[in-house]
C-alpha cells in the first residue's frame, strides 16, 4: 500500500517559455469540470493508498484553483483518506496567486508546507524566463505566507539562465535566504524539447551560459547555502535540519506512491502507470467512472537496477549499499575506479558523489551503469 499522494492542477496563467510541465491556460468552468474528475479519481484510488504520510498538491499553478474548488478538494481526501497528524501537506504557488485570503485559506485547509516558484529575483531574468510575476512579488508572496502561519515555506530558484550572471544568481540566493525559508530548491534551467526557449536558443536569439559558468554557479549555490546553515541533501535541493522534503524523498528513495490529475504517474506494486495528458480524455473517463491509465509497465530488473542508482546518486548520502545486496548489485566493486578517481565515496555504508563527483554526476552515473553491464 502507497502512503504517498500527488495531485495534479494542471492550469498556470500562462505558459513560461521553458515550462514542459503538463499545464493549461486557466478557464474557470473547465477547472470546475476537472475538480470533479479529479475528486471521483481521488475516490476510485482510496483502495491503493488509504492512509496518508504526505500529500503534495502540484502544477501547473494549484493556487490558481478557486476556493470552492480546493475545499471541494480536501473535503473529498479528507473524507476518503486517513491523513497521519504529522503529514506533510504541500501545495505549489506562483507569486502573483497568493492573497492574504489564499494564504489563509490553504492554512485552513491543512497545507503545512508551500512551494514557491520564485525561480529568480532579477526582473530581468524573470522576464526572459516569460514569468508572470516580478521580484517584488515574489517577496511580497513569501511574506504573506509567513504571516499568515506557514512554518515550512520553499523556494524555487534557478540558474542557467540566459543572461544571468555570477553576480545576479548571488544576489537571488542571498535574496532567497534572507526571507528565512526553511527550504530552497535551487535547479538548473535546460532547454526541453519542444519547448519556446529552446526555440529561441536554436534561433540564436537567447544564448545560454556555458558549461563552466553553469558549474561555478552550482557550485556557488552549494557554498553559500551550506555556509547559511542548509543541507544538501539532494542534487537540486536543500533544507534546514528538520525540514526535508518527506514527499520527494519518497520518490528519490523508489517507494511507493498514487497520483491523480492528468498526466500524473503513480508507481504502486512494481509498476509505473501514466494517466491521460488530454483533459477532454481525463475528464471523460472519470465521468464513466473509468480510472484514466494510458500506460502502465512493470519494471524490468534493468530498469530497476538504473533507477536505484540514478535516483540513489541524487541524494546527498547516495546509494545504500545494504539495498544494493538485495538487488544482487556489487556496487563497490563496480564503482573502485570511480573511488580511485575521486568521483565516488563510500560513507556509512552509502556510495555517493564527491564534490568532484557532483560536478560530472551523469558521467558517473553512466560509468557505474557500464561497468555493471546494465
Ligand atoms: S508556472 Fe510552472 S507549470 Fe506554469 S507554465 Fe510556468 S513553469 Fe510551467
Amino acid at each position: 500500500m502507497a502512503e504517498f499522494l500527488y495531485i495534479h492542477i494542471p492550469f498556470c496563467i500562462r505558459k513560461c517559455n521553458y515550462c514542459d510541465f503538463l499545464s493549461f491556460p486557466y478557464d474557470h468552468d473547465l477547472a470546475q469540470r476537472y475538480t470533479n474528475a479529479l475528486c471521483r479519481e481521488l475516490e476510485l484510488k482510496k483502495v491503493f493508498a488509504p492512509h496518508l504520510k504526505t500529500v503534495f498538491i502540484g502544477g501547473g499553478t494549484p493556487a490558481i484553483l478557486p476556493e470552492t474548488c480546493l475545499e471541494q478538494v480536501f473535503s473529498v481526501i479528507r473524507k476518503q483518506y486517513i491523513i497521519s497528524p504529522e503529514a506533510e501537506v504541500t501545495m505549489e504557488t506562483n507569486p502573483g496567486t497568493v492573497t492574504r485570503e489564499k494564504a489563509d485559506l490553504l492554512l485552513s485547509l491543512g497545507v503545512n508546507r508551500v512551494s514557491l516558484g520564485v525561480q529568480s529575483f532579477s526582473d530581468t531574468e524573470l522576464k526572459i524566463l516569460e514569468r508572470v510575476h516580478t521580484s517584488s512579488e515574489a517577496v511580497r508572496s513569501a511574506e504573506i505566507l509567513l504571516m499568515a502561519g506557514i512554518k515550512n515555506l520553499s523556494l524555487d530558484l534557478m540558474y542557467g539562465i540566459p543572461g544571468q550572471t555570477i553576480g545576479t544568481w548571488k544576489d537571488s540566493l542571498h535574496r532567497a535566504i534572507n526571507l528565512f525559508p526553511q527550504h530552497i530548491s535551487a535547479y538548473e534551467l535546460t532547454p526541453e524539447k519542444g519547448t519556446r526557449l529552446t526555440k529561441l536558443r536554436d534561433t540564436g536569439v537567447l544564448v545560454m551560459p556555458d558549461e563552466e559558468e553553469i558549474l561555478r554557479m552550482s557550485s556557488l549555490a552549494l557554498d553559500i547555502l551550506q555556509e547559511a546553515g542548509f543541507e544538501h541533501y539532494e542534487i537540486s535541493n536543500y533544507a534546514l535540519p528538520g525540514y526535508r522534503c518527506i514527499h520527494n524523498m519518497n520518490y528519490w528513495d523508489r517507494g511507493e506512491y498514487i497520483a491523480v490529475g492528468a498526466g500524473a504517474h503513480s508507481f504502486l506494486d512494481g509498476c509505473r502507470a501514466r494517466n491521460a495528458n488530454s483533459l477532454s480524455d481525463y475528464i471523460g473517463k472519470l465521468d464513466n467512472l473509468i480510472i484514466p491509465e494510458i500506460d502502465s509497465a512493470r519494471l524490468s530488473p534493468a530498469d530497476r537496477v538504473r533507477e536505484f542508482i540514478m535516483l540513489g546518486f541524487r541524494q546527498r548520502e547516495g546509494i545504500p549499499l545494504n539495498d544494493a545486496d538485495d538487488l544482487n548489485l556489487d556496487i563497490t566493486t563496480a564503482a573502485q575506479q570511480l573511488i580511485e578517481d575521486e568521483f565516488t565515496e563510500i560513507i556509512n555504508n552509502r556510495l555517493r558523489l564527491t564534490r568532484k563527483g557532483l560536478a560530472v554526476a551523469n558521467t558517473v552515473i553512466i560509468r557505474l551503469l557500464q561497468n555493471l553491464e546494465v
